[in-house]
């Protein structure tokens, strides 16, 4: 399924929001703080009970992000400024967290 992977064309990090482009007509804006509240390690997240243990009330309003790395095609691992670095956001779901109006209208 090659070509159903998602990728993003241009990633960049602005002073609160990291900003992906997906193509020439779609642009995701996530705010460092909700991007940060979504991780999905297995520190942020119980493995067994998929219970949420770090949540938007644990991270400080300031978060920034410090370093991102591509995680082979598919993905990136952002390094925090709260010194987290487990995190892998596959762009599938921040395609699915894309807070854009298209998107959101669509229910997606
Ligand atoms: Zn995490
Ligand atoms: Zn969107």
């Amino acid at each position: 399924m090659f070509g159903d992977e998602k990728r993003a064309v241009a990633i960049a990090v602005k002073s609160n929001e990291l900003s992906i482009t997906w193509d020439e007509r779609h642009e995701s804006t996530f705010p460092f703080r909700a991007l940060r509240a979504e991780c999905r390690c297995a520190f942020c997240v119980d493995e067994i009970t998929r219970e949420r243990r770090i949540g938007l009330q644990d991270i400080a309003t300031d978060i920034k992000i410090e370093d991102w790395i591509d995680v082979g095609k598919y993905a990136i691992q952002i390094l925090w400024s709260d010194g987290h670095s487990e995190g892998i956001y596959p762009f599938e779901m921040l395609l699915s967290l894309c807070p854009c109006s298209v998107c959101v209208d669509q229910g997606t």
